[in-house]
Formats: C-alpha cells, sequence, structure tokens
C-alpha cells in the first residue's frame, strides 16, 4: 500500500487531479491485540486503535492531510484552529511542511505541554485566550470568514474525511467490522467520521456488518450525555474538554444508526484505565484517549455480558504528549538509591 492517508485511500476521497499528494506519514497506525484487559472483559478478543502512533501523536494528522491538501489545491496561503492542543500540533506540522501561515488559538492553562512545544517548534502563529475552547472556536470561525484563511478544525468536511480512514484500516486488519467500537469524544467529529467510514466501507461492500458506537465523554464535559451546554467544562481530560460540540447533530445520528451509546466517565475512571493500559498492555496514551477503555470497563463492571464479542478501542492519541499527568499522578514510582551495585539491587525486591 502506498504510504499515507492521501495516497492510500484516493478512491475515497474528494481528490482530483490538481489535489496535491503528500505526506507526514500519517495513518496505518497499529491495532495492538490485548493480551491482559480483555481477560477482566470476557470478550472474544479486543484491540486498541493506537492512534497515538501518527506523525503529530494523535489522529487529527489523517483529517489535517486532507484540510491542509484542499486548501493548497485552491491556492489558500493560510490556515488557522482553535484547539484543546492536538489539531493545533497537525496543523502547525502540515502547515510547516506546506509553507503555509498558521494561526492557532487555545485556550491558556488547559493545553498539555508536549501540544504546545510541538506548535511552537513548528513555528504556529499562537494566540493564548483567557477562555475555553468553545469561544477559541467562535474566534476561529470569524477570522476564516473574515480572511482568506482556511478554518482546519472539524467542521471542515475534509478532516472527517481523512479521519473515516481509521475505520476502513479496522475492517481491512480484522476483516471485518468489531461488533463494538469505543471511542473518546470531545468535539464529536471523530465519532461522525468512523460513522462515515463503517458505512462507507459497507455500501460499498468491504463489509458486511457495522459496529456499534459507545461514545465516551468526560463527565465534567459531558453535554451529549445530559442534552446540554456545558458553559464551564473541567476534566483532567483536557483534549475533550469542550462544552459544546460542533458536531453535535451528526454525532447524535452515528449513535442511534449504530444501536450505540454515548455516555461519560469521571476523571478517575479514566485516570485509573490510563495507567491501566500503560502498565498493563504497553500503551502509553494521554489522559482523554483513555475515556474510550474506561467505558468498556465501566460496562463490564454493571454486568454487560460480552463474550464472543470482538471490541476495538479507540486509542487517540499519545501519552508523551502529556508527561506531567503520568508523574504527577505517581509521584512515588522510583526511588533514589546510592551509586553502588548493592544499593541498587535493593530495587528488586522493592
Ligand atoms: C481531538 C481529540 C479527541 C476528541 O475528538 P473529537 O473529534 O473532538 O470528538 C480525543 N482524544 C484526543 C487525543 C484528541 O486529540
Amino acid at each position: 500500500m502506498p504510504q499515507g492517508v492521501l495516497a492510500s485511500y484516493k478512491q475515497f476521497l474528494p481528490i482530483n487531479e490538481d489535489t496535491p499528494i503528500f505526506t507526514l506519514g500519517e495513518g496505518q497506525t497499529p491495532l495492538i491485540k490485548s493480551r491482559n484487559i480483555v481477560k477482566t472483559i470476557g470478550c472474544e478478543e479486543l484491540y486498541f486503535k493506537f492512534e497515538g502512533c501518527n506523525p503529530t501523536g494523535s489522529f487529527k494528522d489523517r483529517g489535517m492531510v486532507v484540510a491542509v491538501a484542499k486548501a493548497v489545491e485552491k491556492g489558500i496561503e493560510a490556515i488557522a484552529c482553535a484547539s484543546t492542543g492536538n489539531t493545533s500540533a497537525s496543523a502547525a506540522a502540515y502547515g510547516a511542511y506546506l509553507g503555509l501561515k498558521t494561526t492557532i488559538i487555545v485556550p491558556q492553562g488547559n493545553v498539555a505541554t508536549g501540544k504546545l512545544a510541538q506548535a511552537i517548534a513548528y513555528g504556529a502563529h499562537i494566540a493564548m485566550i483567557k477562555g475555553n475552547f468553545d469561544s477559541a472556536l467562535n474566534i476561529a470561525r470569524e477570522l476564516a470568514d473574515k480572511h482568506p484563511i482556511e478554518l482546519v478544525n472539524s467542521l471542515n468536511p475534509n478532516r472527517i474525511e481523512g479521519q473515516k480512514t481509521a475505520a476502513f484500516e479496522i475492517v481491512d486488519e480484522i476483516g471485518k467490522a468489531p461488533e463494538l467500537l469505543y471511542i473518546p469524544v470531545g468535539n464529536a467529529g471523530n465519532i461522525s467520521a468512523y460513522w462515515k467510514g463503517f458505512k462507507e466501507y459497507f455500501e460499498l461492500g468491504f463489509s458486511t456488518n457495522f459496529p456499534e458506537l459507545h461514545g465516551y465523554q468526560a463527565e465534567g464535559a459531558s453535554p451529549l450525555v445530559t442534552g446540554k451546554v456545558f458553559e464551564n467544562p473541567e476534566t483532567v481530560a483536557t483534549a475533550i474538554r469542550i462544552g459544546n460540540p460542533a458536531s453535535w447533530d451528526n454525532a447524535i445520528t452515528a449513535r442511534d444508526e449504530s444501536g450505540g451509546l454515548i455516555d461519560s466517565v469521571t476523571d478517575e475512571e479514566i485516570i485509573s484505565t490510563y495507567q491501566l493500559l500503560a502498565a498493563s498492555e504497553g500503551v502509553f496514551c494521554e489522559p482523554a484517549s483513555a475515556s474510550s477503555l474506561a467505558g468498556l470497563i465501566k460496562e463490564k463492571k454493571n454486568g454487560t455480558d460480552f463474550q464472543n464479542k470482538i471490541i476495538v478501542c479507540v486509542v487517540t492519541g499519545n501519552g508523551l504528549k502529556d508527561p506531567e499527568n503520568a508523574i504527577k499522578i505517581s509521584p512515588a514510582s522510583y526511588g533514589e538509591y546510592q551509586n553502588d551495585y548493592q544499593s541498587v539491587e535493593k530495587v528488586l525486591i522493592n
């Protein structure tokens, strides 16, 4: 298969002869088979679609490459987005590769260090506002309305087009769609994109079944669960700290058409799952990404029987984005020892 989302999935994307084809290596991320958590869940097979392996460390790259290609095709020389961090890292990387002026608007104090470091390194113009993601998005939309700038948030339909390719990869690798797919939900573009992908693959005859989509928000930012906008969303999972999802209606459609659900997990559940996934499966994700598996674990605790099911949890972003959380949560994970063999050997019995 050719490298990158544009070249690999040309026939499924809004690409024509004027669309530039390029890649930073996005897509074809690993579908990691669970060895340990699968036993607790009691299902047939459990997989983690690890989107943290994309070039900037999150699934945003799949959609960004398409959005940026379409902007360049139109002759646009500047892109902008609001972001909780990952969209800005991705926009800044592709913007740098294509020589575009990239402006990002982020909520001050609520962007993980790694993500901010990326945007700075890639040379984006960064506006940090004293407001949350939802107000950053309003400002970004206005910028794009008033200037020749392409908005590369997931409101941009090309983002959704690129992101749907993750569903294709899952079907190709398992040989069919899983029975259940768990996914973190923030602005709700990704759950909409997966549903589009599974439906298109089905309609084209590449699969014969659909998964039920189980979307998980953080309890302190769960408007799709309560049906009400959250004016002040609050959660440790900053990537899904969103009170008024832009793709609200599409997420509800994905939920209902797939026969699934959208529910929430607490910050405690998110953090314990985040630690579990790293320590028992070797998959280090950022906190928001753990909400999918946290949701599955919650359903198991509530008594759901998963026998004979093939389940995929989407793990949306890389743990290296947010190193502070990992260290803050278990500050006493290491001891200090004298600089000699005997002292250090004691680490074995600790
Ligand atoms: C963007 C993002 C999400 C949320 O995706 P939406 O499309 O906004 O629902 C979840 N996890 C990570 C790591 C993200 O970067």
